[in-house]
């Protein structure tokens, strides 16, 4: 599809200096991402060297400066990586949460010498990262996790369990949001620490078995008696992991809006193609004026989705995407891309259920979205708290 039929103008976040970086990230998915994700698909993770050849070509931590040993690049620069990773079908190896998510953990809230130690060797690839919040028992619920950090001498002693982890089972440095404090609810008590994988009684579960997204290593850890340096609190303050994960969630949230929205016009473009190649009562499918209708609908949703995205991103690059817009764009994208790859699913008929066709993995892979980055419900009580 044209960018005439994407956008009826060009967004202010798409700016020239973009172009090599689509080309680089273009190739890189074609020869590097497409051609393994079934094999991926069945072993249920990437291969390690992924990470390392996507750092080698500078796809690593591409928003972090290059004082870090990042690609001195912003936001835009992560999007643009993003919707190719998207186009050819790929949520594998989960970049975003190295790129967008944890890097930019340590970024913002890291020391000097937490900053120092391990963003180059994230941008390299040396090191694959993850982000850790959800538990067994809560996850919309952020103020009751449970997991505990509890200060002995110089280090802290770790215990908990944590569940539904992307990256866990090949991750390297997990951020864990524990509880350093007194006492099992609250934000208050709530710190962000870094954990090494090759920490004793670091464990990693099994990697779960799901429904779509099936490359990626999604994981259950746990944590018994893990001891690290008091100086792997992320910062230098106690009690500031529920502010600095708020401060970060805006991000996340509009990064998944971004893969909804090439979601959705990806999906157009295998249905168009498809329903213009099978016959049906003598003729294309694309022919029955309901294929034409539906797919016209689905064109505005793109149009208008991607709208709205290409604004939030501006907003995020001007610094000035607040919370309940993030939220907005997560929830509102999320659903109409399962809505309108449903449409291009049922548009392919019996062969729209197969998981041979890439409808199918994307209508698996993208259900998802409604639920991770914290759920479309928790999305509109964030946005009613403003009303
Ligand atoms: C593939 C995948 C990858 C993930 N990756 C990560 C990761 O890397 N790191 C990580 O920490 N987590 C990750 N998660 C976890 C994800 O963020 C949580 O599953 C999500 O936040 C929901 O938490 P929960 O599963 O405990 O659901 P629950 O909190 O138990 O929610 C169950 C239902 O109740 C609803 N609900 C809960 N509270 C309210 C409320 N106040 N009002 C209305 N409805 C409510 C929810 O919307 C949901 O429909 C991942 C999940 C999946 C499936």
């Amino acid at each position: 599809m044209d960018s005439d039929i994407r956008r009826s103008r060009r967004a202010d976040w798409l700016t020239d200096d973009l172009v090599p970086v689509r080309e680089l990230a273009r190739t890189f998915c074609e020869k590097e991402l497409a051609p393994n994700l079934d094999r991926w698909r069945q072993q249920h993770h990437v291969d390690r060297e992924l990470w390392t050849k996507a750092g080698e070509v500078g796809l690593l931590c591409l928003s972090i400066p290059e004082e870090y040993g990042g690609g001195g690049g912003s936001y835009a620069h992560d999007v643009v990586l993003l919707e190719e990773q998207t186009r050819v079908g790929d949520n594998a190896g989960n970049i975003a949460v190295h790129n967008v998510v944890a890097a930019h953990y340590l970024l913002a809230h890291g020391t000097q010498e937490q900053k120092t130690a391990w963003l180059p060797r994230m941008a390299s690839g040396e090191v694959v990262a993850a982000i850790a919040m959800t538990e067994p028992g809560t996850g919309s619920d952020l103020r009751a996790v449970r997991t505990r950090a509890v200060r002995d001498g110089d280090e802290y002693v770790i215990n908990g369990a944590k569940t539904f982890i992307s990256n866990g089972a090949l991750a390297d440095l997990v951020i864990v949001v524990a509880r350093t404090g007194a006492g099992t609810g609250g934000s208050e008590n709530i710190s962000l620490v870094l954990v090494e994988a090759e920490r004793a009684g670091f464990r990693r579960g099994r990697v779960l078995d799901k429904i779509g997204q099936n490359a990626q290593d999604t994981s259950e850890l746990a944590f018994e008696d893990v001891r690290v340096p008091v100086t792997n609190l992320l910062g230098t303050t106690e009690g500031q992991g529920f502010q600095q994960l708020m401060r970060q969630l805006p991000r996340e949230r509009l990064t998944i809006a971004v893969t909804a929205a090439v979601a959705i016009e990806t999906a157009l473009e295998h249905t168009v193609r498809y329903t213009r190649s099978r016959s049906a009562f003598g003729r294309p499918v694309f022919d029955f004026q309901n294929t034409r209708f539906r797919l016209a609908e689905v064109a505005t949703v793109a149009r208008v989705v991607r709208t709205f995205v290409d604004d939030c991103v501006d907003r995020h690059l001007r610094g000035e995407l607040d919370a309940p817009t993030a939220a907005m764009a997560k929830w509102w994208t999320t659903d109409r891309a399962m809505d309108a790859i449903d449409e291009c699913l049922q548009l392919h008929g019996g062969y729209g259920y197969m998981t041979e066709y890439p409808i199918a993995r994307l209508w698996a892979d993208q259900r998802v979205q409604k639920i991770y980055g914290g759920t479309n419900e928790i999305m509109k009580e964030v946005i009613s708290r403003v009303l």
